[in-house]
Formats: C-alpha cells, structure tokens, sequence
C-alpha cells in the first residue's frame, strides 16, 4: 500500500474500511464496490424551553428521527429516502438546503405541536455510504486478503460491535464465529448474483432504510 508521501507498507492482510472512499481504493487493485455517496442533511433545533428525558425518536410517519443533544438542543434527521441525492463526497453542500429546512421544520413542528418558541439553531450535511440494498458489504474479496467492511449506508455507527466481531473473525477464519451474524449476508458477491440483502423487519416508508 502506498501512503501520500510515497511510502510504502507491506502487509499480508489489507481491510478497506474507508467509507465512502472505499470504491476508489478498491478499484486500485480491481475491485469493483458499488457505493455511493447519499448527502444527508441534519437539523439542530432549540426547543424553546427545557425539556427533560426525550427519547430517541423515529417518527415512522413523517420519516424524521429524534435525539436529544447535551446542549439541550434535539437533532432532526431524515429517514426519507425515496428521493436520495446522490454527491461527490468531496465537495457537497455542507448545511442544509432552504427547501428542506422547510420540510423537516414543517414535519418536527406537527410531531412537537406543544413547543413554544422553536427555533433552528443550525444544520449540516453529511454523506453516506450507501450499497444497493442499504446494507454494508463486510467481505472477503476476489483479491486474497484483502477484505471490506464499508457500504454502512447510515447505520454503521449502531452495529459497529457486530461489524467488528465479524471482520476479525473473517481475517482469521475465514468465517462468522457468532450465529447471529451470518458472513453470508454481507458478502460482496451478492451484488452480482442479484441476491440483495432484505430486511426482514422493513420500517415502511422508509425504504430499505434499517
Ligand atoms: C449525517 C449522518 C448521520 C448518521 N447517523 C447515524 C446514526 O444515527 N446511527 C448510525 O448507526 N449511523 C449513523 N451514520 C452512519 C455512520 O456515521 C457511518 O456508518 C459510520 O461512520 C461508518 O464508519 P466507517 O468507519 O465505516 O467509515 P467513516 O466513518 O466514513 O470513516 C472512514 C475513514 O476513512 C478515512 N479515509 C478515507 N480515505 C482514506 C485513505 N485513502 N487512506 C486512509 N484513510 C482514508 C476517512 O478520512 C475516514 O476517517 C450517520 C452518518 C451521517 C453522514
């Protein structure tokens, strides 16, 4: 592998775990990894007034979801994804658009109608990297060796316990160790035998999403 200086590391076990810029490091060495790149935009709003024990909140009707902030603020995200707008993840809009603050400040407002004196505090945008099935590819790949845990099309943070359970147990045997994590569900190939991974459980309307 060669580093930006030029340097160079030897190693007999490569794991590509570069998010989005996984595809290009990839490709590098032939492997072809469908991701893309899906901006996300993300509100944080002031309440108002303090409010005590918000739960974490997905409103599976208006396609938001809910966190309380320490600063006291409640973070608005989107589980919409019917229209997903696809970036360069190296230059995108970094805050949220005026058209969307207006959506997702319409929705909040008719999940919260008891808040006096709301106001957006600010916003911004992230990127997800998203497969085809919103599922991460968590794989050994036609090179040997070299595997990939990437794809987390944004739920890689909650599952990130399994995820890493599964990569060492792929570096080392070859195989998932835990029942409950099948290696088979995340291999890359499924992508080209048209063999998507499916939720079970789908949250309607929110597509794959979870
Ligand atoms: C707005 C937003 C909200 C989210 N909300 C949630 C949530 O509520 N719950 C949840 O579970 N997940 C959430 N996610 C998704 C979660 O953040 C990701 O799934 C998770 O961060 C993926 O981790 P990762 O380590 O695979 O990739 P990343 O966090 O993307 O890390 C990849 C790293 O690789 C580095 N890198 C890139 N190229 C190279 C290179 N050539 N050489 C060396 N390093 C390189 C990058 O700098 C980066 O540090 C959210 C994501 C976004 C954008």
């Amino acid at each position: 592998m060669e580093l930006a200086d030029g340097s160079r590391i030897a190693a007999g076990t490569v794991v590509v775990a570069a998010g989005v810029w996984s595809a290009g490091l990839a490709a590098g060495v032939g492997v072809d990894l469908p991701l893309r790149a899906q901006r996300e935009q993300i509100l944080l709003v002031a309440p108002g007034a303090p409010i005590k024990n918000v739960p974490v909140l997905s409103d599976l009707v208006g396609l938001q979801y809910v966190r309380p902030e320490r600063s006291g603020e409640l973070l608005v995200g989107n589980s919409d994804h019917s229209r997903p707008q696809w970036v360069d993840p190296d230059a995108y809009p970094g805050t949220a658009d005026p058209q969307y603050v207006e959506r997702a400040v319409g929705r909040f407002a008719h999940r919260f109608p008891g808040l006096p004196g709301v106001a957006l505090s600010s916003s911004y945008a992230g990127c997800y990297d998203v497969t085809p099935d919103y599922n991460p590819i968590i794989s050994a790949t036609p090179v040997d060796r070299l595997f990939v845990a990437a794809g987390f099309s944004g739920h890689g943070f909650k599952i990130s316990v399994a995820v890493g359970e599964l990569v060492a147990d792929l570096v080392v045997d070859g195989d998932s160790s835990h029942p409950l994590i099948p290696a088979a569900d995340f291999r890359l190939s499924r992508f080209a035998e048209n063999a998507p991974l499916v939720s079970p459980h789908p949250y309607a309307g929110a597509g794959q999403m979870r």
